[in-house]
Order: C-alpha cells, then structure tokens, then sequence
C-alpha cells in the first residue's frame, strides 16, 4: 500500500470562493523523493500544509500510513519561511522539537549537534536567529527538520536563499539521508535542475485550480 494517498481531494479555503484544488489523486511510495513544480499560487504549500495536518481538505481524503509497524508517523516540515523562535538559540530552536517529542536530554544535544555539523553551522548554535544570514537561517531550519529523524520530510523551497555551493552539498546530503534512512519526502521547487536531479517523480501542478497535470517518473539521477 502507498504511504501517502490523496483521493479526489479538493480544498477551498475559508472565505474564498474559488476551489485552490480539486479531484487530486496522488499516490506516493514509502522512501520516494518527489519533487512538487507548478506556478506560484498553484497550491504546492497547500498540498504540504494539507499532509502535515495544518490545514483539512474540503472535499476527499487524504490518509498518511504510520511507520511500519506502528501507527506512529514521525514527520518534519521545513517551511519556506524558516520560521525559527526568535527569542532561543539555534541550538535550542533545533533541540526545541525534540522536546516536544520526549527525546532526552544527552540524546537531544547529540542530535542537534549532527544536524548543525551536517547544515555546517556547528560553530553557530549559540548564536539566535536574528545573528544569522537567511541562508543560514534556512539551513538552520533544515536541520531542526532533520534531527527529528522522520519518516516523512516535507521540505517548501528549502534551498532557495542558499548560494550555489552550499545548495549542490545540502542536495547531495539530501539525497544520502533518503537514501540511507528510507525517507519519504516531498520537496517543492521552482528549480527544475532540482527537481531533475533529486527526485524519483515529479508532479507538475497547474494553476487555478490546481489539479495535478502530470506525474513524470524519472527513471534517472539515483541509482
Ligand atoms: P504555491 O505554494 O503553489 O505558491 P499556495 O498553496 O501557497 O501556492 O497557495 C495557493 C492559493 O491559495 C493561492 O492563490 C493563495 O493565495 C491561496 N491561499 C493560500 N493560503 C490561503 C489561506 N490561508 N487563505 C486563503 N487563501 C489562501
Ligand atoms: P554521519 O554522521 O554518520 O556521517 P550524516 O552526517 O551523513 O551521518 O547524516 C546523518 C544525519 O541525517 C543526522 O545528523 C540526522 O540529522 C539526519 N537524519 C535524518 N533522518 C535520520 C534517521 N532516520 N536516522 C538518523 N539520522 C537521520
């Protein structure tokens, strides 16, 4: 069975009157990187927002699997805003949801740790947001995803404010952790180099309203 199962799902938002997407099916396998294209306002952040449970479909359903064996689904979402709390640390923005989860203590420091050396921001963890570039901040929102260690990763443009040598290294870690680790992840790009050299398929979404038109499997890029 697929991990992620959209049915004829339709959503119009509050106090609007035109649908933002209808009759989407979408099927999408455990440990598949599919990467979400379509125009600006086409309803790619609305596809992530209705999987993580922020928003509800108006129409259809939307059934998420737990990780094998469980009913327990551990999922991240980097948003494209990196919305990290102000008022803490990198360090304890990244542990931050850790907590949340339970994790202890020793295990959260050792998580975080990794996360920020992966993100190269190891030397930056007592730093707070606002003493940090964006691109860092957008790294600094990656790795608070990642030490969450997820079955599903949903990441909105996590790669946009970032220059184009730390973005290549961050796409190929990308890649190693999903392949590694089995990672269901979704990645929404305007980047179709991106979205061709990372991912196992590629929906390509169409404005207003957004039905999905294509779902291109590329059978190249990862082995
Ligand atoms: P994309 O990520 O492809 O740019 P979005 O999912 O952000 O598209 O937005 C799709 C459409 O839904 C846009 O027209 C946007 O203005 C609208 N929209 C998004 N969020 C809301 C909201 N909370 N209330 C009303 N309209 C919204
Ligand atoms: P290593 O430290 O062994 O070289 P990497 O640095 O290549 O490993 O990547 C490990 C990183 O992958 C961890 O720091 C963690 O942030 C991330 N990660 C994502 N999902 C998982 C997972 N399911 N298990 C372990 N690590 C994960």
């Amino acid at each position: 069975a697929p991990m992620i199962a959209f049915r004829d799902v339709g959503k119009t938002y509050p106090k609007t009157t035109a649908p933002v997407m209808t009759g989407v099916d979408l099927e999408i396998e455990r440990g598949e990187l599919v990467a979400l294209i379509g125009p600006s306002g086409c309803g790619k952040s609305t596809l992530l927002n209705l999987l993580a449970g922020l928003t509800d479909a108006t129409t259809g359903t939307i059934d998420v699997a737990g990780s094998a064996g469980t009913e327990e689904l551990r999922s991240a979402y980097v948003f494209q805003n990196p919305r990290l709390l102000p008022w803490r640390s990198v360090r304890h923005n990244v542990e931050f949801g850790l907590e949340q989860a339970g994790v202890p203590a020793a295990e959260r420091r050792r998580r975080a740790n990794e996360a920020l050396e992966l993100v190269h921001l190891g030397e930056h963890g007592e730093k707070y947001p606002h003493q940090l570039s964006g691109g860092m901040q957008q790294r600094a929102a990656l790795a608070r995803g990642l030490a969450l260690e997820p079955d599903l990763l949903l990441l909105d443009e996590p790669f946009g404010a970032l220059d184009a040598l730390t973005r290549s290294y961050l796409q190929e870690e990308l890649l190693s952790i999903v392949r590694r680790f089995g990672t269901t992840t979704l990645l929404v790009t305007h980047d179709i180099d991106e979205a061709l050299l990372l991912a196992d398929r590629i929906v390509v979404m169409s404005s207003r309203p957004a039905r999905i038109k294509r779902v291109v499997t590329v059978p190249f890029g990862r082995e």
